[in-house]
């Protein structure tokens, strides 16, 4: 069996969303991608999470071909392929219908920065995806719907802010690894959830100073982190 490391951290990464109650039924996909062999692996279509096993992730190429499974892949796969082939940087997709990332995307707004959580994970307000053109949607519209993520992406860094609402849909996260984008997903619908009561609570409630902003996440991320205990390698 191909990539059996890979299927199990993809597995595990599917599994994550539902043990979190991102995922109702199986709305919600995750996969991984090897990017030596330039391999994916991705949750089948419409299986059940409690009988998913490693030996049921589908792995595709970089095209989408069927390298090794039985089951027909997820029918997201084309906009995971088209993340993973503009976003060199990423390892790992997760995509949910969570109820207030997915209301966020329903309403078309962008989820502000309200606070160091937030600035913990995302280095700016979570963007909102064009809506796709009626062409878009009646051709190829997996595929078109990764093309609208990565034209939000072009002039910044997927992983300085790795999550997205697809305009009318729900969100699409991404980070090194299958599980790194899991946990993204989490995250997100966690400061969905909170910006949301942010703005009942207040409606002119303002986004956090942008220094704030800018100390939360760089202690975090990049060269001059310190957050966390020090890498023995
Ligand atoms: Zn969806």
């Amino acid at each position: 069996m191909l990539l059996k490391t890979l299927r199990e951290e993809v597995l595990d990464a599917n599994l994550e969303l539902v043990r979190r109650g991102l995922v109702l039924y199986t709305f919600g996909n995750a996969s991984g991608i090897d990017r030596s062999q330039g391999l994916v692996a991705i949750k089948p279509s419409g299986v059940p999470y409690e009988e998913l096993k490693p030996e049921h992730m589908v792995i595709t190429d970089l095209a989408g071909k069927i390298v090794e499974g039985n089951l027909r892949p997820s029918s997201d796969l084309p906009t995971h392929l088209e993340l993973y082939r503009c976003f060199p940087s990423i390892g790992g997709v997760a995509h949910t219908h969570s109820e207030f990332a997915t209301a966020w995307a329903q309403a078309e707004k962008p989820i502000p920065c309200f606070g160091t959580t937030h600035a913990d994970s995302f280095h700016g307000p979570i963007p909102v995806t064009a809506r796709l053109t009626t062409s878009e949607i009646e051709g190829d519209y997996e595929l078109e719907t990764g093309a609208a993520i990565c034209r939000v992406f072009l002039e910044q860094d997927p992983l300085a802010i790795p999550a997205v609402l697809v305009a009318g849909h729900a969100p699409f996260c991404w980070g090194t690894t299958a599980a790194e984008a899991a946990h993204h997903a989490v995250i997100l619908e966690y400061v969905a959830r909170m910006a949301t009561h942010t703005l009942s609570i207040d409606a002119e409630s303002r986004p956090l100073a942008r220094e704030l902003h800018d100390k939360h996440f760089l202690r975090k991320h990049g060269r001059n982190a310190y957050y966390g205990q020090v890498k023995t390698q």
